[in-house]
């Protein structure tokens, strides 16, 4: 009898027992505000000066958004995260690699692009992001090209070259990557550069920027206060702190997770985009289908990373298609579904907005959803049958709104 009964208790006694060692994400998944609709946005990076046919791309994919409406009649929202110059190759030959010198997005080189974007915003199937000044910082780049043959014919090669042809390292702007492992940039030359565009970004979109997207998602506290100094409110990450290039040229990450909602340096407001829809590199209609499904369990927006070579390189009319599929299939299978910018969505969770759960057993099968993606907990809690207990709990379709 005795034994049965301590049987009995020994299982529930280990599963008490897992969930005291991962206590902290536990509570973390817990804290983490639960979305009550399934949410999507397409974060589209690197668009900014360029050939000039990105015109017509983006013409094509606000084309695209337009054909669609969401239950409440929203068109979906693609984030342009922008880049707002290029060297001006001109000048900097001129000055014989001396000094620097950027050609803005408001260039008459790129007035189309440009026009693109501002009707794109208009249409409300575009959202503004700060993407950055440049896709690179300037100074490194310029010390690069002066020993580097490759790099000084891409920086000479204005006005039109794309920074997504850069050696990977130097595409990397919040650190000194001109040697490895990259070294921190000092704060007066951040603040000042942070200023500049910020700057720049407002004398074009009239307003300063809400969210910023670090190039390459490498960033430091020093950076992260700096656009908070300057109004940014939302910053962009992939769910983790990225503050450098380590020795092989990775990024070099801390292991603290960041959740959406979570509050950063000087009150900016975190979200997290760790899922991707980039055609070209295989990402089809099923696996964004397969993204949002997990996310909307999770009751998480899914914000899916996709940047503009997909829609201006060779693949440009599969990756379309690609995406007028994927936006179809999304509304079918989730009438409950919303379109919605990421200003607008970190808005929801800084004011606990009418799209937060406050229902427990939503709250408690979205946490046991989120749970499941612990790496360690995950197959611990499979091994010990703690699994099929939280897979009871995870209730949550999403093909309702609830
Ligand atoms: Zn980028």
């Amino acid at each position: 009898m005795a034994w049965g009964l301590a049987a009995l208790l020994a299982l529930p006694a280990l599963w008490l027992l897992i969930l005291l060692l991962f206590v902290g994400p536990a509570w973390a998944a817990w804290r983490e505000p639960v979305l009550r609709h399934p949410v999507l946005i397409i974060e589209s990076d690197d668009w900014g000066p360029g050939p000039p046919g990105h015109a017509e791309a983006l013409d094509r994919l606000a084309a695209c958004l337009g054909r669609h409406r969401d239950g409440t009649g929203r068109t979906p929202v693609m984030t342009l995260g922008l880049i707002l110059s290029l060297p001006d190759s001109e000048a900097i030959a001129a000055a014989h690699l001396a000094t620097y010198h950027a050609r803005p997005i408001t260039d008459p080189a790129y007035a189309d692009i440009l026009a693109a974007i501002q009707s794109g915003i208009r249409a409300g199937v575009f959202a503004p992001q700060l993407h950055g000044m440049a896709h690179y910082w300037p100074a490194t780049l310029m010390a690069v090209a002066r020993r580097d043959a490759d790099v000084r014919a891409w920086l000479l090669a204005g006005p039109g070259q794309e920074t997504e042809t850069l050696p990977s390292t130097l595409q990397s702007r919040w650190t000194d990557a001109g040697a490895l492992p990259s070294r921190p940039l000092p704060e007066t030359d951040i603040a000042a550069a942070v200023t500049e565009e910020v700057a720049l970004y407002h004398a074009v979109f009239g307003a300063a920027p809400a969210v910023v997207v670090p190039p390459t998602f490498v960033w430091t506290r020093a950076v992260e206060s700096a656009w908070a100094r300057q109004g940014v409110s939302v910053l962009m990450t992939p769910g983790r702190r990225c503050t450098g290039r380590d020795a092989q040229g990775r990024p070099a990450c801390g292991p603290q997770a960041l959740r959406n909602g979570q509050a950063g340096e000087g009150g900016i407001i975190y979200l997290v985009r760790d899922r991707y829809f980039e055609p070209v590199r295989g990402h089809r209609a099923v696996a964004g289908l397969d993204a949002l499904a997990e996310k909307t369990r999770q009751g998480r927006p899914c914000l899916l990373e996709t940047h503009r070579f997909n829609f201006t390189g060779n693949g440009q009319a599969d990756a379309l298609a690609e995406l007028e599929g994927f936006l179809h299939l999304s509304l079918a299978r989730y009438p409950g579904l919303r379109f919605v910018s990421a200003a607008e969505l970190a808005a929801q969770y800084r004011q606990q907005g009418d799209w937060i759960s406050k229902g427990f057993r939503t709250r408690l099968s979205a946490w046991a959803a989120r749970m499941g993606q612990v790496p360690r907990f995950a197959r611990l809690a499979r091994m010990t049958g703690l699994g099929l207990v939280l897979s009871r709990l995870d209730t949550r379709t999403g093909a309702a709104a609830t």
